[in-house]
């Protein structure tokens, strides 16, 4: 862990975290609070965890508010957007964090179980994202805060590369998440909109408890990691405190992967 202290980098900004009341969202809504930013931490349910987070950010010193939306409800999207430049007059940073996992053997996997994942884990960041282009369209680059008009940073996974047997709707939606991501880019750069994403490896967080839960299941995971650690939230939570300040204002439309090397094939370690 480095013991320098963080660099107010994005102050006076305003950034949305969703699915922020809990593992990798969480740390990241923190670290964007460490930053300087003001927060807005979103949830789907359980008010409480979100208003702890928005505690901790308020006690390193930046303002931060709970905002509950389902980010595959389009209204309700709105009304968080709408809620945010309510409290704060506008949003600079956009993190696309809430997903989830419904897993099914490809053969017994129900429509509702694809649908759900597709839902909230790419329509999700596809609404989350229209909104967010619409406001830095309208207010454009204000220099003295950014030299980007907005930042989108799409919380994709190791598996927008890497196929998943068993997790089939999962790994279709996070390849989904990397070409929506680079369309994306591609078409609101010349406003001066950066849009990029970051693919956690495995990272320790309730989505993925049984991979780490136990000292077997452990040295499982550690075969897929050729760093032989597991991830940690804050360790995303730091790389998009970064991606999101103009200390990488010249980095878009890449998949910034943070995953102790999951994606070296490390099947290969050995000679293959
Ligand atoms: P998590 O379950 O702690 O976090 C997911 C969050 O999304 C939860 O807070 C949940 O309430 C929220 N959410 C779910 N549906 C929602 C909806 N409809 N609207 C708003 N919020 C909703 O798990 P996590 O590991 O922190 O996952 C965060 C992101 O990181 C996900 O996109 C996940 O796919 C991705 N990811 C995680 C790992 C890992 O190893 N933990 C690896 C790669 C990618």
């Amino acid at each position: 862990m480095p013991k320098v202290p963080i660099r107010r980098l994005l102050e006076g900004q305003t950034a949305i975290v969703t699915g922020a009341s809990s593992g990798i969202g969480k740390a990241i809504a923190i670290e964007l609070g460490k930053a300087g930013a003001n927060v807005v931490v979103n949830y789907v349910s359980g008010p409480d965890k979100a208003e702890e987070v928005v505690a901790s950010i308020e006690g390193e010193g930046s303002h931060a508010v709970a905002a509950r939306a389902d980010v595959s409800n389009e209204a309700e999207v709105q009304a968080m957007f709408a809620q945010a430049k309510a409290e704060f007059g506008t949003v600079d940073i956009l993190v696309n964090n809430a997903g989830l996992q419904v897993d099914a053997p490809f053969a017994d996997m129900t429509l509702a179980q694809w649908q759900k994942v597709i839902d909230v884990n790419l329509t999700g960041q596809f609404l989350c994202s229209r909104e967010a282009v619409r406001e830095f369209k309208a207010r454009g680059v204000k220099p003295e805060v950014s030299c980007a008009a907005g930042k989108i940073i799409c919380i994709s996974s190791v598996h927008e590369v890497i196929p998943w047997a068993g997790h089939v709707n999962y790994a279709t939606s996070k390849g989904g998440v990397m070409l929506m991501m680079k369309s994306i880019a591609q078409e609101v750069a010349p406003w001066r909109i950066r849009v990029n994403s970051i693919a956690p490896g495995a990272i320790r967080t309730p989505i993925n408890t049984a991979a780490w839960d136990t000292p077997e299941h452990y040295a499982e995971l550690l075969k897929l990691i050729p760093y032989k650690r597991i991830g940690e939230p804050n360790e995303i939570g730091r790389a998009a405190a970064w991606l999101a300040s103009d200390d990488a204002d010249y980095i878009h439309g890449i998949t910034l992967f943070v995953d102790g090397g999951m994606t070296l094939y490390p099947g290969f370690e050995t000679g293959g």
